[in-house]
């Protein structure tokens, strides 16, 4: 028989690893944020990602060591002929931790790897129709977020979305508004959120969507793309997009949807862009 001191120790020494290990990985995260930033890596950020240097200079410096640990933890895969180098590294990572600032963060802590295609890609995806008839549907994406630890990015559409700051369109913020969506769940259009407005969120997301919808069955100009009238969650990631790259435009035809969006990324773009 086991005998019951082993089974005790054993349970004792799972469960003290299980309460000690967000304050071991917080060490290691210190450890790496102090890290000196590489010559190098600041000046692919001159290069590829003019938005950096629009910022505040303490957001810099957050954003720089939330590069720093992005790096380390996540597994990046290129795929048809794309190698990856720092240049890929550092341009997905930059703008995908500008959803990270001001705030306690996990660093999309579910997302293990990140996919690199050349350009956009080609997907097979079934749905099921009224009838509940399964259809294979073949769509070209420039970018694709999992909710089982993956996102998959064309690299011509990054490094674009990256160079142009002020288009409202930027494959890497939509993919990873997915991801902080998918944190709590399936896809909804309602992350987590800290501030206390769960309420109000809840409230101008659903009439700004339904605002969207309208506009995109009459056929009317939006400053969201209609992409975002597919549903909630492709709503809040193509608003997500707008609110850093247009915040002026969003502020002025959105003021609801800019402020719960300030609210929630704890950041405020207009002052900056
Ligand atoms: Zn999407």
């Amino acid at each position: 028989m086991f005998p019951l001191i082993l089974i005790f120790f054993i349970t004792a020494s799972a469960v003290t690893y299980i309460l000690l290990k967000p304050k071991l990985i917080e060490r290691r995260r210190n450890k790496i944020r102090k890290q000196p930033f590489p010559k190098k890596w600041r000046e692919i950020l001159r290069q590829n990602v003019p938005y950096f240097y629009n910022m505040p200079a303490d957001l810099q410096l957050q954003l720089k060591q939330h590069l720093l640990v992005f790096i380390d933890e996540k597994d990046f895969m290129g795929f048809e002929g794309i190698q990856i180098n720092d240049e890929i590294k550092i341009t997905i990572a930059a703008q995908a931790c500008l959803l990270l600032l001001n705030r306690d963060t996990n660093y999309y802590n579910k997302l293990k790897s990140i996919y690199v295609y050349p350009e956009a890609f080609v997907t097979n995806h079934p749905t099921k129709d009224a009838a509940g008839v399964v259809h294979e549907q073949r769509r070209v994406l420039s970018g694709e977020s999992w909710e089982l630890g993956k996102v998959i990015l064309s690299w011509r559409d990054t490094k674009d979305g990256a160079m142009v700051t002020d288009d409202g369109r930027n494959v890497v913020i939509h993919e990873f508004a997915h991801q902080l969506d998918q944190e709590t769940g399936s896809a909804n259009g309602a992350p987590f959120l800290k501030h206390k407005n769960r309420r109000c969120w809840s409230e101008v997301l659903s009439k700004e969507f339904d605002i969207l919808q309208s506009q995109t069955q009459r056929g009317e100009a939006s400053l969201l793309d209609k992409y975002g009238a597919t549903n909630p969650a492709e709503f809040f990631a193509v608003a997500s997009e707008v609110f850093f790259e247009q915040p002026h435009d969003m502020q002025e035809i959105h003021p609801q949807l800019y402020s719960q969006l300030q609210g929630l990324y704890q950041i405020n773009p207009a002052l900056w862009i």
